[in-house]
């Protein structure tokens, strides 16, 4: 139940005063921004603000900015989850208007402006705010079968790629010590469903991992055997990019051993594969025991509570309605960004959320500047989107422009250069990158004891 609805928030609550009395500064009381996400909306906002005469506090469920793009590269070993994450408290150190706080945003009372948040022992504070930015961003979605994710895992954060990554690697070893072909296939079948860029992505880096890293690693299995299936519901994979570079898409991954199935939809997953129904009925079987999902997504639960405390409208896919302006209707003081938001059809990608971020930011200072004319219509520079094939290849598209194999990668690299976060990130990520592609190599291949897919840490009947 809603703590502030129960009665129970004024026990179980403490108020945090945001900013803390050390932070404020001398004479009136500033206006306070608060941020809810750390992810590209949230801390574009935040950034947008710094030179305002305001108080900015950024709650988090998390304590780092993770760079999503590349969350694929952690889960196949590529980079290590450092870096691509830059912790929030390192972003804002030098914004002293700024301060971040971990939490989970749980509900909000808009009359009293005020957020309820809670701490990771569950104990819970609450926020005041007089601007409200909501940046919280998407988790996976298995289409109203929410048992799937129980076998096969989405990727959405740091946590999904390093379950994936010991899902992955863990088959591998399993298969190794298994006495028969007949029982080592499974382990050495993936299947990945959805063929939209991260699904696109993450069946090449499975295949490149197992014909170039670690291709002579074993000595019963030949990990080049390795089956990679990539299944979707539509004709053809990344049908975004447009029907030429979708083909090249198709035909690289034919290439590198990537096993298509478009045109099917997936209707079961269970402990040892799936099951899908093609266009003419047909029920088809595949044994599989690593199945990994990137087909949907849908707005994290708090955008449920939110848009219902908001009388906000929402899409299919949980999104909040929102006004040319990024506001939800009826209230002026509160933005919604980034994928959470659903205007004119706008994707959901960085760059929508990047400049949805700095476009609430703006609006937050001119009010506070009380310049006239504040209110002004969100307009988004489609600036093209990227997708890595494999080695050397990769798709780009800005407007008119399509770009595909070398060009399309060298173009790729510095998008993804460009926008990671950190220097040190960026030059780590790009060493990283000339040694894989030069020698295979990939160095991050740590993952915990125990059954690769269960929770524990130990092995199953293991002496205690
Ligand atoms: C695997 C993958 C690959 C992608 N590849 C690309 C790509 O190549 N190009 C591209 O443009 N886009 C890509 N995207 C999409 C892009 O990452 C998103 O559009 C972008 O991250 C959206 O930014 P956001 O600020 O709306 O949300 P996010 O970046 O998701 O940030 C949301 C933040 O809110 C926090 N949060 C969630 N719930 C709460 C809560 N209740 N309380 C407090 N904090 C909360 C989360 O911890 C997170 O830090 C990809 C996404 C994924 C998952």
């Amino acid at each position: 139940m809603n703590p502030i609805e129960s009665g129970v928030a004024e026990k179980a609550t403490i108020t945090l005063t945001n900013p803390p009395a050390t932070h404020q500064t001398a004479g009136p009381v500033r206006p306070r921004v608060l941020i809810l996400g750390g992810g590209f909306g949230g801390v574009r906002a935040a950034r947008e603000l710094r030179r305002a005469d305001v108080e900015v506090t950024l709650l988090d469920r998390g304590t780092g900015h993770v760079f999503q793009p590349l969350l694929y590269q952690v889960a196949t070993g590529l980079l290590s989850e450092g870096q691509i994450t830059t912790p929030l408290r390192a972003m804002l150190r030098r914004q002293r208007n700024a301060r971040v706080i971990l939490g989970e945003a749980r509900t909000v009372d808009p009359a009293a402006r005020r957020v309820v948040a809670s701490r990771p022992d569950g104990s819970t504070f609450e926020l005041s705010y007089d601007y409200l930015i909501v940046a919280v961003g998407m988790r996976q979605s298995y289409f109203g079968h929410d048992e799937f994710s129980r076998y096969a895992p989405g990727m959405k954060t740091i946590g999904d790629a390093l379950a994936i990554r010991r899902r992955v690697l863990g088959a591998f070893e399993m298969a190794e010590s298994l006495p028969t072909a007949e029982e080592r296939g499974p382990w050495l079948t993936f299947a990945v469903t959805g063929a939209g860029p991260t699904g696109v992505e993450l069946a090449g880096q499975i295949r490149e991992l197992a014909t170039r890293t670690i291709a002579r690693e074993y000595r019963s299995i030949d990990p080049r055997e390795t089956r990679v299936l990539l299944f979707d519901g539509l004709d053809a994979p990344v049908p975004q990019f447009g029907e030429k570079l979708s083909a090249k898409a198709a035909h690289r991954l034919a290439k590198l051993g990537v096993e298509l199935h478009m045109g099917v939809l997936v209707t079961n997953i269970d402990d040892t594969g799936l099951e899908t129904k093609g266009k003419d009925g047909t029920v088809t079987r595949y044994d599989a025991r690593t199945v990994l999902w990137t087909a949907g997504v849908h707005a994290v639960p708090f955008v449920d509570e939110l848009a219902a405390r908001l009388g906000a409208e929402q899409d299919r896919g949980g999104r909040i309605q929102v006004r040319p302006d990024l506001t939800v209707p009826n209230h002026d003081n509160v933005w919604v960004v980034g994928d959470i938001m659903a205007l004119s059809g706008l994707p959901g990608v960085a760059e929508v959320a990047m400049q949805g971020g700095i476009h609430a930011g703006r609006e937050i200072r001119r009010r506070v500047a009380k310049r006239p004319r504040s209110r002004r219509d969100f307009r988004y520079h489609n600036l093209g989107s990227a997708a890595y094939i494999s080695r050397f290849h990769a798709l780009v598209k800005a407007g008119p422009v399509e770009l595909s194999g070398f060009t399309g990668w060298i173009l790729w690299g510095g998008i993804h250069l460009t926008f990671l976060a950190g220097a040190r990130n960026r030059a780590g990520a790009a060493v990283t990158w000339l040694l894989t592609l030069g020698r295979g190599k990939r160095r991050e291949r740590a993952i915990p004891f125990g059954d690769p897919r269960g929770p524990q840490d130990s092995f199953p009947g293991a002496c205690s």
